[in-house]
């Protein structure tokens, strides 16, 4: 058994368009882990909101939709979808324009967090009860504020060419510079390098290198510690 009977729980963390998404997909398939995407959390919560007419500020409006989320699971092989009053948010609705320029300024409101925090925390009890050997949880404060017990984590980072040359290869418009500048500089669970982080370069490695690298990493600890 690849982790011989441990349940691993693995943090990626990093900055717009470091490859996070895609490493933690890989490592999840590889290792049979859930993979939970924080960052479509915030995106779905910043289109519904979007969709009510609710403007990126604290205030009443925010709060009481935000008390009115009614926050569930859906498993999709190795993939956890938040769903909102039970339904999922489109994936060309979470990579939208909108969603795009302002998701990083309703992440940067603390009760936003608040009403992501317990959910995100919850997830390793999901990917237990689905079975999974694991979770690969992605996101800016995953090391640091969600799972700050993780036994293994990640900070992924790239050079800008590398990270805007991933953009438009997707074929996306994405104000990844601006977002960093955002998330890094909050007050609330910034964007930063965990404690005792491996910093991974993912614009000098291949992507299967990178997952290569995390897999290992995993595998080397639960034998030694078998
Ligand atoms: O990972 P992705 O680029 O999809 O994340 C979208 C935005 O969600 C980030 O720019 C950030 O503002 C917010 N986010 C966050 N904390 C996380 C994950 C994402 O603040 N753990």
């Amino acid at each position: 058994m690849t982790h011989q009977g441990k349940f691993s729980i693995i943090a990626i963390d990093g900055g717009a368009a470091s490859g996070k998404s895609s490493t933690a997909r890989a490592v999840a398939e590889r290792l049979n882990l859930l993979h939970v995407d924080t960052g479509s959390h915030y995106r779905a919560i910043t289109h519904f909101l979007l969709s009510e007419g609710i403007a990126a500020e604290a205030g009443p409006a925010l709060d009481s939709a935000l008390r009115a989320l009614k926050l569930s699971t859906e498993v999709d092989g190795r993939v956890a979808v938040m769903l909102m009053a039970g339904r999922r948010c489109a994936p060309e609705d979470l990579r939208s324009k909108s969603v795009n320029a302002q998701v990083s300024q309703f992440a940067g409101i603390p009760a936003v967090r608040e009403a992501l925090f317990s959910y995100q925390r919850s997830q390793p009890i999901v990917a237990q009860s689905h079975g999974c050997e694991g979770i690969v949880m992605e996101g800016r404060d995953i090391g640091s504020v969600i799972l700050p017990d993780a036994p293994f984590r990640f900070f992924l980072f790239a050079d800008s060419n590398t990270r805007s040359a991933r953009r438009a290869a997707e074929g996306q418009s994405d104000s990844i510079s601006q977002r960093d500048a955002l998330d890094s500089g909050r007050k609330t669970a910034p964007l930063l390098c965990p404690d005792g982080a491996v910093r991974i370069d993912t614009g000098s490695l291949s992507l299967e290198a990178v997952v290569d690298l995390i897999c290992q990493r995993v595998e080397e600890e639960c034998n030694e510690t078998a």
